[in-house]
């Protein structure tokens, strides 16, 4: 594993969760093992409530999971940071990217999109994700005329060259993706007002001073096209550990989208526990408060990372499990 040496007082590490419910099983995993990195570096560990994509956000789920993640005495290091209060600095970030060129009105509907991909021949569809067929890349067609503009897009084709990023996951090791070929001209912001996960992630990584990402293995493919951005804005890249997830009985992985219940929290202990043995830590005695077997688990984290050995290897199976671009 990749570890680095930074000193625990440059390591600014961050749970980042969207607000759509309560905490489940799988998402403790992820703030368990972001909380634990940045305990072990001696940094310092930040939570930001990622609640830009309005339409899944749920009123008071937030505030519920802040509940939670103090229940279970996994504390921020200052007052959580609200996307939803950010526009302002995603507004200029996008100014820049298209005073740069990158960053492009389009103004094609889902099915002119679909109907694009298939006269070129291309229907595959990459988690769902239409790869954009470039329609409004030169500027929005005349047949468009006096359409709203139904999306902003960065521009990934530029003078005719691809984007290839490259990477290394202190977990899952050397990562590559063409983010041209895979996800094409993704969207910053949505014809809703919304601001694209992808931008706003990027945005606020930078502002924050994050310098360690570490979440779910579900969010790995979106690394290429935020570290392009960061590229583009000329932002710094944090290292990225990417965890192993947490499966349901059938093998999917376990999330809100397929209803994985709300922690039961009536023990956190045993709860953190749980999402420990998730993330291969050796078994843990309970203690008698969350906060005392926290203790006991940074040295445990700092023992896995410091033997350079990947929290478990990288799995390879087929059903590997993936989701959607959050927002
Ligand atoms: N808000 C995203 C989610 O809940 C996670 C973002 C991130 O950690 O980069 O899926």
């Amino acid at each position: 594993m990749a570890f680095g040496i930074v000193s625990g007082m440059d390591y600014v590490g961050r749970f980042a969760p969207t607000p759509s419910g309560p905490l489940h099983a799988g998402s403790l995993v992820a703030a368990l093992a972001s909380w634990l990195d940045a305990r072990a570096h001696g940094g310092r560990w930040l939570v930001r409530i990622e609640d830009v994509d309005r339409p899944r956000c749920v009123a008071g789920a937030a505030e519920v999971m802040l509940g939670q993640l103090a229940r279970c005495a996994l504390l921020p290091d200052e007052p959580p940071a609200w996307q939803s209060a950010r526009s302002a600095a995603y507004e200029a970030a996008l100014a820049r990217l298209r005073a740069a060129g990158l960053a492009y009105d389009c103004a094609c509907t889902r099915r002119e999109i679909d109907e694009a991909l298939v006269h070129a021949g291309r229907t595959h569809q990459r988690h769902g994700e239409r790869v954009y067929p470039g329609t409004c890349r030169a500027g929005v067609p005349a047949a468009y005329a006096g359409r709203a503009a139904r999306a902003v897009r960065l521009l990934t084709l530029r003078d005719g060259r691809h984007q290839h990023i490259t990477w290394a996951d202190r977990r899952l090791g050397a990562q590559a993706q063409d983010v041209t070929d895979a996800v094409g001209d993704f969207v910053l912001k949505r014809g809703d007002g919304c601001w694209a996960y992808q931008l706003a992630v990027v945005v606020d990584d930078a502002e924050q001073g994050i310098t360690h990402v570490v979440r779910g293995e579900d969010l790995a493919d979106n690394t290429a096209r935020q570290i392009l951005l960061q590229r583009d804005l000329g932002l710094p890249t944090p290292a990225y550990l990417h965890t192993p997830l947490v499966l349901g009985a059938d093998g999917a992985k376990l999330s809100k989208q397929n209803g994985a219940r709300a922690l039961e929290l009536a023990d956190p202990v045993a709860a953190l526990q749980a999402a420990a043995a998730a993330l291969r830590l050796p078994l843990l005695p309970a203690a008698a408060t969350p906060g005392e077997w926290l203790q006991t688990a940074v040295p445990a984290w700092a023992g896995i990372i410091a033997g350079s050995q990947a929290i478990d290897s990288p799995p390879d199976s087929p059903q590997r499990a993936r989701k959607e671009t959050p927002s």
